[in-house]
Formats: structure tokens, C-alpha cells, sequence
């Protein structure tokens, strides 16, 4: 903003794409946001919608030098944004109660045939240095959960109500003036033809493509959705699989094989096959048998 745009262009229209146009709206920009999809169809709304900002951001032995203290900022900032959210009609930010359950069984069959994950170096963790926002992860007593012979702890969790969340960005922006235009980029010449002196590039995974940024790598693996169930208010993680308890359905997250599951693999397609064991894995754990 130091030249003083009075117009910006964002290419793109996930969650980064509205964010960075209502920032540039607030900072007095008049702005276009030129995607090929809206966030409802993006990968953003496929996402878990945990606010962990420290989820596979990079990999432990590339990040370069002084992007922790870059990293811990952003994750200030975003932590005080996204609290702004909370409270609003529709909940498209709200803390949860998470419980971790473990126990000495070890994965059944049914969840250890869905193949190895692909090994991969480590991921970089920073969540240390934001001790101070995120909960501590706490014990809680035995004999104080239904779960017999596990291991309960709990702590509290932000997350996002995605389809509300969307809902919110994309109404803020509509009302602070801002323009949509349906298009799809194949060159970087072709935003340059737009004419605009400042252009925001949000266009996530298709960056790789666009701009022919090869260092762009899926770092997650796929999700599942359960119909919402309103009386379900707290998230569960249990044997590699989680449960995330979103208003637009339940989110059940498997991380079989791994904290590198999901990484460089490209394949967008569904797996039943999947979300059908992690759903299993949570079964068991609530079996009248447990
Ligand atoms: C299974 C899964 C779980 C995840 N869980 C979490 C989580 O819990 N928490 C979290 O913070 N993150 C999570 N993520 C990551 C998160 O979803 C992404 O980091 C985020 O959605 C990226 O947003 P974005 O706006 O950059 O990109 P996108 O949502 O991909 O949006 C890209 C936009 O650019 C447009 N575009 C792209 N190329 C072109 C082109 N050539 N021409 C025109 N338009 C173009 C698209 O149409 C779209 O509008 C998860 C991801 C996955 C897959």
C-alpha cells in the first residue's frame, strides 16, 4: 500500500484471496477479485477448519533462515483477526473442548489396510513460541470419562465453521464494495493485461501451474463429513483419527500411516474406502463394549 493503489487486484477467491481484499478494502483500496472458482468450490473449503497455524507450514530442514520469527507474527496477527469472529451470528469462529483418547490397543485390521503413507522429511514445528495463546493440553482424571482403560486428556481448540466462515468473508466483501470477475489465468501475461499497478497473488495450489512455482507441494491428505450433529460439541482425536465437531457437518480427519500422510500426493478423488475405516476407528471407541 506504500504506492497508494486507489485500485487492487486479487487473483484468486479461497479464504487468502477474501482476506488479503479485505484488508486492501480497509486500507482504503477499491479491489477486483479475479478467480476461476468462489471459496465455496476452492480448497479452502475443504479444509479441517482447525486453527493450528503450525500445521505442516514447512518442512524442518528448508524453511528459510528467520521464517520462525516471520511465522510467529503472522500467527499473532491472525490469532487476534480471527478472534474479531467470534461470537457472530452463524459462529463462523468458535473454540471447541477437544479430548485426545488413547489406549494400549493397538490399530485394528480394519484401519491398517489403507497402505503405507509416503515418508517424507519432518515437518517444522513452532508452536512453542505461541505457548502463550493455545491452551495447554490437560489430564483428566481416570474414572472421570465413559472411555474404560484409556488415557483421556483435553484441551481447547479454535476452529472454523467453514461454510459460514465463507459466507461471512465473501458478504464483508461484497458490502465494502468489492467486485467479483469470473476468469481463469494461463499465463502470468494475462494478469498483467489486466491493467493493475498492484495485483495480490492468492491463488493457492494453482500457483504451481500459473506461475510455474514447482516448490508448491500438497501437505494434507483428504477429509470426510459427517451430517451435522448439533449435540455433538467437542472434538475427539483417537488412534490417528480425528473428529472435528464443525455446524456444517462432522468433520473425520485420518492420519493412518502418519504425520506425512498426504504429502506430495495429488489425488483429489475421494476415498470411501477411507473416511469408511476412520468412521470404524471412532465406532470402536464408543462401542457399549468401551
Ligand atoms: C484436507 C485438508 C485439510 C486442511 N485443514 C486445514 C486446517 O485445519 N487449517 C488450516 O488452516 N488449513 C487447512 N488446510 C489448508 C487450507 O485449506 C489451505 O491452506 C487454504 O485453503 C488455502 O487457501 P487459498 O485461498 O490460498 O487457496 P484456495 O482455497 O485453493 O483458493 C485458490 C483460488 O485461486 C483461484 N485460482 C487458482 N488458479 C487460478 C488461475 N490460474 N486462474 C484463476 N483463478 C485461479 C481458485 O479458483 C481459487 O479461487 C487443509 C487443506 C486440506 C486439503
Amino acid at each position: 500500500m506504500q504506492a497508494s493503489p486507489s485500485e487492487v487486484a486479487v487473483i484468486g477467491c479461497g479464504v487468502l484471496g477474501l482476506t488479503s481484499a479485505l484488508l486492501a478494502q480497509r486500507a482504503g483500496a477499491r479491489v477486483t477479485i479475479y478467480a476461476s472458482e468462489q471459496l465455496p468450490l476452492t480448497t479452502s473449503a475443504r479444509a479441517t477448519g482447525e486453527w493450528t497455524p503450525d500445521s505442516r507450514i514447512a518442512l524442518a530442514d528448508a524453511a528459510a533462515p528467520g521464517f520462525a520469527a516471520v511465522w510467529e507474527e503472522m500467527a499473532r496477527t491472525a490469532f487476534k483477526a480471527h478472534r474479531n469472529y467470534l461470537g457472530l451470528p452463524g459462529t463462523p469462529v468458535e473454540w471447541i473442548d477437544q479430548y485426545s483418547v488413547t489406549d494400549d490397543t493397538p490399530p485394528s485390521s480394519s484401519s491398517s489396510s489403507g497402505g503405507s503413507a509416503p515418508s517424507g522429511p519432518a515437518f517444522a514445528e513452532y508452536g512453542k513460541s505461541i505457548a502463550d495463546l493455545v491452551p495447554k493440553w490437560r489430564r483428566v482424571p481416570a474414572g472421570a470419562t465413559p472411555f474404560k482403560g484409556a488415557s483421556v486428556a483435553r484441551n481447547e481448540l479454535m476452529i472454523f465453521n467453514i461454510a459460514d466462515y465463507g459466507h461471512t468473508l465473501l458478504n464483508d466483501f461484497f458490502i465494502a464494495g468489492g467486485q467479483f470477475r469470473q476468469a481463469e489465468f494461463h499465463a502470468p501475461s494475462q494478469i498483467a493485461a489486466l491493467g493493475k499497478r498492484v495485483v495480490i497473488n492468492c491463488t493457492g495450489y494453482g500457483a504451481r501451474a500459473l506461475w510455474k512455482d514447482e516448490t508448491l507441494t500438497p501437505v494434507r491428505g483428504q477429509i470426510a463429513r459427517l451430517i451435522p450433529q448439533p449435540d455433538v460439541r467437542y472434538g475427539l482425536t483417537y488412534r490417528q483419527v480425528i473428529a472435528v465437531p464443525r455446524r456444517d457437518g462432522i468433520v473425520v480427519q485420518s492420519f493412518e500411516g502418519g504425520e506425512m500422510k498426504g504429502y506430495g500426493d495429488t489425488n483429489e478423488t475421494p476415498d470411501r474406502a477411507e473416511a469408511e475405516r476412520a468412521v470404524k476407528t471412532l465406532a470402536e471407541l464408543f462401542s457399549p463394549a468401551r
